[in-house]
């Protein structure tokens, strides 16, 4: 069997790194690297070679591995070089991707989605959303105390006193949450509004002010997701988190709602109360972010207040971003592998069966198959 890990064209990360390469070269398992795919991650070519990989041209990966890593989708016009039969495992967004997802399905290519696994205890090791969001959180935290012209911690020196920074952290997933122990750690003091009432303790644990908004929509049979709310919610949240807003220097936004838009938290009248020299942090960003004047992947001046709209801030920290996604790759690897390196398609495991998004010329994902 082969299998191919791909130079990520816009990211500094890379699926596997040579030691865990390593693993799968001592199942008997041919591992070919597209050139200088590991550079961004402090990985070079060398390093896969010693590990009894192969190096090999994009192209060349694309139409003879069995067997494919990625961590971005691939462009239509790649997909049309895959040998037919092969796996692709990746990050794709398959809801926000119907009609690639349909192009792969067509090509006869299993895809696996690690997007797509169950939030299950059993899941864990392999959840790259976990993996990658927990460095967002803390790497959005340290980009917003080097761009704003104040300090986080409080202090007391002779030439006078400075307040400690006001932190607002808006969505306490596990983005969230690594930002509030960054923040708190740097000795902001930080509130936190989430729609899921059941994260109030860990937030106060962590030392932050829950924002408490009454009648959140049920979101007990969303596998722990937050899910739409209705306008009267929408209404009160906003005006609960207006005060919270205009007196933060920092703002940090995480809220998310899977296959969806994200919910617009922080308008214009909003986003102008606060101060120059605010800096607000859209980690929603690639799904229409959470603040009015976001743009993705872009940072702009708004009335003095910097904005910065990113959700991959865990490609700016590529060393142990690749380290923790490759882990989660190869934990998954084991379940669609055999100790011999033959690959092994066991759809009764609900990990498998979760994230496979097409497989012998359908897409098999109800989810997928809903969001049409
Ligand atoms: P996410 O990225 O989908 O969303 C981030 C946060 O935004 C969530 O806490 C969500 O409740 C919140 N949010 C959504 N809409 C909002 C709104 N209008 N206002 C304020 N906040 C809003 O979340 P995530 O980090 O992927 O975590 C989702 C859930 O999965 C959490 O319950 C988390 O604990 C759980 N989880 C479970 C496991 C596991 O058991 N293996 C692993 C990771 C996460």
């Amino acid at each position: 069997m082969i299998l191919g890990i791909l130079n990520e064209t816009n990211d500094k990360r890379v699926s596997l790194l040579p030691e865990q390469a390593e693993v799968l070269t001592k199942q008997a398992i041919t591992v070919w690297t597209e050139l200088g795919a590991g550079i961004q991650a402090f990985a070079d070519d060398n390093n896969y070679v010693a590990k009894n990989a192969s190096l090999k041209a994009r192209a060349e990966i694309l139409q003879q591995a069995d067997l494919i890593l990625t961590i971005h989708p691939l462009s239509s016009e790649e997909i049309m070089q895959l040998k037919s039969g092969a796996i692709l495992v990746g990050v794709f967004q398959p809801l926000f991707h119907v009609a690639l997802m349909k192009q792969l399905a067509s090509k006869m290519i299993t895809v696996f989605s690690l997007d797509m696994i169950p939030r299950t205890t059993r899941a864990q090791s392999m959840d790259v959303l976990s993996s990658q969001a927990n460095i967002a959180g803390y790497r959005a935290v340290l980009l917003a105390a080097t761009l704003s012209p104040r300090y986080f911690p409080m202090f007391m020196t002779a030439a006078g006193s400075i307040p400690p920074a006001k932190v607002l952290i808006i969505g306490a997933g596990v983005a969230g949450l690594q930002a509030i122990a960054t923040a708190r750690r740097l000795g902001a003091v930080v509130e936190v509004s989430d729609t899921r009432p059941a994260v109030k303790e860990e937030v106060m644990s962590l030392g932050a002010k829950f924002i408490e908004v009454e009648g959140a929509a049920d979101a007990s049979k969303a596998g722990g997701y937050a899910v739409e709310q209705s306008e009267e919610y929408k209404q009160r949240q906003q005006e609960r988190l207006a005060a919270s807003v205009a007196k933060s220097d920092i703002i940090i936004t995480t809220a998310q709602i899977p296959g969806k838009k994200a919910p617009l938290l922080i308008n214009e009248t909003m986003l102008n109360s606060m101060r120059p020299g605010s800096v607000v942090i859209d980690l929603a960003a690639a799904t229409g972010g959470n603040v009015f004047a976001t743009q993705n992947n872009a940072t702009i001046m708004h009335h003095g207040i910097t904005i910065m709209g990113n959700s991959n801030l865990a490609a700016d920290m590529p060393w142990d971003a690749s380290k923790l996604y490759g882990k989660n790759v190869l934990n998954f690897l084991q379940l669609i592998i055999t100790k011999e390196g033959n690959i092994t398609l066991n759809f009764e495991d609900d990990i498998v069966k979760g994230c496979c998004i097409t497989h012998g010329g359908s897409i098999v994902n109800e989810r997928v198959m809903n969001s049409e």
